[in-house]
């Protein structure tokens, strides 16, 4: 064989690789995750989060929960901040008004705060329309029936679910960033930020496994992460090491494609849908968990609050 027919080979067996790891990256809880904090340090959260979405050229889609608009009086400073996701290419869905959870909500308490959640957004998006639903804590309606009743509403509005594949637990682990920067130490902010980032790539080494055993190939992922400082200031880190792994960046439309956003027969109530396949084929899932460093301070927070 020629050099250039081993050489075209080669690139070819490249290219067949590069595009069997696909992820969408979805943000949730917008404009901010968490505990609240003012307009100046969200802005820098924003553009933090922006640059790397630029940087790596990720198609992205940030989830609103328009409640959090209207926090210490500063509406019009939120809702300038939504139009910088906007601006730096980033489509806005709709998580809901106030992230009410769907398994103890009644159906029409539920279509209210649905329907009441993307006022604002709606508005700052024309001339396009918010496509795009994700329930708050991933909760589906109690039955499949309530679901179904639910996606059959949003869809008169113009809306599609959008499940995740891979959860890499920022909403949790941001507590202990937090709490390293609340205490002014630089050195444990990275530590948290790199082990996050570390935990981060078990978490979809974990979910391929997971495909590989319940479809018998890769599946185009839909990563959950939400508006924090955590991940606005290690997307950059977290993004390269996907592209390490081989990982291509695509739109949540395209990831919708998978035959794998389809619902399986038996109802689990989660759009965390590798998750759901896995209960309705009857098999267990073990992910792994954060070290007892990254999820301490998330637990201690809770503990306080009761
Ligand atoms: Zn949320």
């Amino acid at each position: 064989m020629k050099l250039s027919s081993f050489l075209l080979l080669f690139l070819l067996s490249v290219n067949l690789c590069a595009q069997t790891k696909e992820v969408a990256i979805t943000i949730d809880d917008l404009p901010l995750n968490g505990a609240q904090f003012e307009t100046a340090r969200l802005r820098k959260m924003t553009e933090n989060f922006l640059a790397a979405i630029k940087k790596h050229q990720i198609p992205a889609v940030g989830f609103v929960n328009e409640r959090l608009l209207y926090h210490n009086s500063e509406a019009d400073a939120r809702i300038a901040i939504l139009k910088l996701w906007l601006d730096g290419g980033v489509e806005l869905g709709n998580h809901n008004f106030s992230h009410l959870g769907f398994a103890n909500a009644a159906l029409a308490d539920y279509e209210d705060d649905f329907v009441r959640g993307d006022a604002v957004t709606r508005l700052l998006m024309k001339p396009n329309k918010p496509r795009y639903f994700r329930h708050p804590f991933l909760q589906q309606g109690k039955t499949a029936a309530d679901e179904k009743a639910f996606e059959d509403f949003a869809a008169t509005r113009g809306y599609k679910m959008a499940p995740v594949t891979v959860d890499v637990l920022d909403w949790m682990i941001n507590a202990a960033h937090a709490k390293a920067r609340s205490q002014n130490d630089e050195a444990l902010v990275k530590r948290v930020g790199e082990e996050y980032v570390q935990f981060a790539a078990q978490r979809f080494d974990y979910s391929d496994q997971i495909a590989q055993e319940l479809f018998g190939r890769p599946i185009k992922h839909i990563v959950l992460m939400h508006a924090n400082e955590l991940t606005a200031e290690n997307l950059d880190a977290l993004a390269a090491m996907l592209k390490n792994k081989g990982y291509k960046f695509i739109s949540v439309e395209e990831a919708l494609q998978d035959p794998i956003y389809q619902m399986p027969e038996k109802y689990f109530g989660s759009s965390d849908r590798l998750g759901h396949w896995a209960f309705s084929k009857g098999k267990k899932l073990n992910p792994p968990q954060p070290s007892e460093f990254l999820q301490q301070p998330y637990l201690d927070h809770q503990r306080n609050r009761r």
